[in-house]
């Protein structure tokens, strides 16, 4: 297909691979030999229930995903998880906390929205600075918590778990949402994982659970009936109008992923594009300086500043407008941190991070 005149780094809504636009455009007016779109049919019809259970079985084979872990489409995206995961688990041991591991931004927002339906645990010390996973041995878990909470890989600050946290059996939930079907996990390692689907599997408007069975059932009283998982899991996600559209394009994505080598690929995709950058980064002699530690740096999300005086916002500015002007677009950083993001989420190609890289180099010469 036609070659794309910029390269989309954005951290989300980002990138989708080139075959799976082509393919949605192609089906756009008649899927399947319908006469009309998949935004025209009817989520209780037979072409649909195809598309949702194709999805999810092609997302069972991607993450071997065991038979006791239920699968379900919802809307509200990351964020209505930080308040579904709370009003569906804390109750697992009535009277007990739930432990959250915060490690950037997004594990934040959901310790604070959990807070409002009963006791949080917060087990690190409080920082603003959120530069490193800080090794399990500190860590502060309750072993009568009814959960263990934490955010796999923090959009926002670049920082990446490396390692699944050890619970002791108490369940796990995770937030996938921008490293998810980036590296071969063992899913029976968790109660429950959830991802929106516009950073790494789709466009914006879908949200996946993954939830292990003897989890459910369990939610607050005045849980949304929108957000309870034994509803949405009893009713295989259509209880209501679920997200077709979003949901028919995730599944193009998943079959796109199985087409290229399934999830080992996209982990070696990513080890490699991810190293293609930090090692500019490390070879800048302080002009790039990432400001997070080695071994909990994100391969998906890659913070850095720019200056050798530290921090010089205005050379920042004139990267991410030369970049833009070379159609490398999206790299600016979260307004709550500054400095440069690069999002290499599955859809970017190893190609496009090598051509980033060869703008990074080229900008250090013209500018030290
Ligand atoms: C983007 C993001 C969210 C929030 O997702 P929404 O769909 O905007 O609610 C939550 N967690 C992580 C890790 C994210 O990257």
């Amino acid at each position: 297909m036609e070659e794309k005149k910029v390269i989309n780094f954005s951290p989300g809504p980002a990138k989708l691979p080139e075959d799976v636009l082509a393919r949605a455009q192609k089906e756009f007016l008649n899927f399947n030999n319908t006469g009309v779109s998949v935004m025209e049919l009817s989520h209780r019809s037979a072409d649909f229930s195809q598309i949702i259970g194709h999805a999810e079985r092609d997302l069972r084979d991607l993450l071997e995903i065991p038979d006791n872990y239920k699968v379900i489409f919802v809307q509200g995206g990351g964020t209505g998880q930080f308040s579904a995961v709370p009003l569906n688990l804390i109750d697992l041991k009535p009277g007990a906390s739930a432990d959250y591991i915060v490690t950037g931004s997004w594990s934040a927002k959901s310790a604070k929205e959990a807070e409002k339906y009963g006791k949080i645990n917060r087990v690190l010390p409080k920082t603003e600075k959120y530069s490193v996973i800080p090794d399990q041995s500190t860590w502060n878990l309750s072993p009568e918590a009814s959960y263990v909470y934490y955010c796999a890989n923090e959009t926002i600050h670049g920082v990446e778990f490396q390692f699944i946290p050890e619970t002791n059996g108490v369940p796990l939930v995770c937030d996938m949402s921008s490293n998810i079907l980036s590296k071969r996990v063992d899913v029976s390692k968790f109660g429950v994982i959830f991802a929106g689907a516009q950073k790494n599997i789709g466009c914006a408007g879908a949200t996946l659970v993954i939830i292990r069975e003897d989890l459910i059932g369990f939610s607050d009283p005045i849980c949304p009936i929108l957000m309870d998982y034994k509803t949405q899991v009893g009713n295989n996600s259509l209880y209501n109008t679920p997200p077709t559209y979003s949901i028919y394009i995730m599944g193009l994505v998943f079959q796109w992923i199985k087409e290229h080598g399934g999830v080992a690929q996209m982990e070696k995709n990513s080890r490699q594009k991810s190293t293609i950058l930090y090692d500019i980064i490390d070879n800048s002699n302080g002009f790039y300086q990432c400001p997070i530690e080695r071994d909990s740096r994100s391969r998906m999300n890659i913070t850095f500043r720019i200056g050798v005086n530290f921090e010089d916002e205005a050379l920042e500015k004139k990267f991410i407008d030369e970049a833009h002007q070379n159609g490398l677009i999206s790299l600016k950083g979260h307004r709550s941190v500054g400095g440069i993001r690069v999002s290499i989420y599955n859809a970017v190609h190893v190609h496009e991070a090598e051509k980033l890289g060869e703008f990074m180099k080229n900008f250090q010469r013209l500018n030290i």
